[in-house]
């Protein structure tokens, strides 16, 4: 899958778009300038977007009668029907966001571990949503989201751009409205999909023996295939995939090679590497041997690789867990 669909992203717009954030900042973040190649964009500032000025002071969320409220306590100001008038506009004007990547922390962007004030005042607090992020994510329940400092941890960024293309490939796909373009789909996917998850990966593939209304597949499809990708890869299916791989190949290696091939399966069941040091090696095997088959598969190519890049050179990972 060189030839990438190119995600509906929307993205809180104080992550390297603007200078909106409440003391007149921006927030630079090159892993979200290395996505602009990649990726469409949707930036929003609803803080602005609500004729809060900037630089302004500090919103936060507050608890009124039971209800979450937006209030600035500077001015005093009850900022919640604004802002929920905001966010209708906001969803009414986008078709489709396939993934959203909010700002951490922010009482209005961040998607959890935000402060909800007991009272007004200073008082205790408990944790939450933001009023937008909340809303956004149900107006687009399948949609992909993150925060941008859980993106620095290369598994969860790795999972998360994986759902993202793929789920773009699918609706790009779905556009078609052809049951052979969503065998397509399918097939070139299935090796990233067993590793997910085998069971619902084999669900998938009978639909195609079972139906052949496209409405009815389609809908199926996309339950199913949001379900297969919202668990991160799993050792034990994705040890399974390299192996289903490697028969291709195993009567063509030398003995050396064969057994070299195990002792990376062993170490990686053992946690002393990781899968991305196997699947180099398979992906080369089925270049000298032509194997189209496997070449074309997704599990090798899921995202453009570059968009590690960042994280590889500062060599930082945040710490989520
Ligand atoms: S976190 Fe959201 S509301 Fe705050 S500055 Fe960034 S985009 Fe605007």
């Amino acid at each position: 899958m060189s030839d990438f669909s190119r995600p509906i992203m929307g993205i809180s717009k104080c992550l390297e778009f603007d200078m909106c954030r409440y003391d007149g900042g921006r927030i630079n973040n090159n892993f979200v300038r290395n996505m602009k190649n990649y990726v469409d964009f949707v930036p929003v500032c609803p803080e602005v977007g609500i004729g809060l000025g900037t630089p302004r002071k500090p919103v936060r969320l507050v608890n009124i009668g039971g209800k979450k409220n937006l209030y600035q306590p500077s001015t005093e100001k009850n900022l919640t029907e604004e802002m929920h008038n905001f966010t209708q506009k906001f969803v009414t004007s986008v078709d489709v966001l396939d993934g959203f990547i909010f700002k951490r922390d922010s009482p209005t962007c961040g998607i959890d571990n935000v402060r909800l004030y007991h009272k007004l005042g200073n008082s205790g607090y408990q944790k939450t949503s933001g009023m937008f992020s909340e809303a956004v994510a149900a107006e687009f329940p399948n949609m992909v989201k993150e925060d941008e400092k859980r993106l620095d941890n290369i598994s969860i960024r790795e999972h998360f751009l994986t759902r993202i293309f793929v789920l773009a490939n699918l609706r790009e796909s779905l556009e078609k409205q052809s049951i052979e373009k969503l065998f397509e789909f399918y097939s070139k996917n299935m090796l990233l999909f067993l590793c997910h998850d085998e069971k619902l990966t084999a669900e998938l593939g009978l639909i195609f023996r079972t139906e052949d209304d496209f409405e009815i597949i389609s809908k199926i499809f996309k339950k199913i295939t949001y379900e297969i990708l919202s668990s991160p890869v799993k050792k034990t299916p994705m040890i399974d995939t390299f192996n289903y791989i490697f028969n291709y190949v195993k009567s063509k290696l030398s003995e050396s090679e064969t057994s070299y091939y195990y002792s990376l399966i062993d170490e990686f069941e053992n946690d002393l590497i990781s899968h991305s040091q196997i699947s180099p090696l398979l992906y080369s095997w089925a270049l000298r041997y032509d194997l189209k088959i496997i070449l074309e598969q997704s599990l090798f190519n899921p995202f453009p690789k570059n968009l590690l890049l960042d994280l590889v050179e500062s060599k930082k990972e945040y710490s989520v867990l």
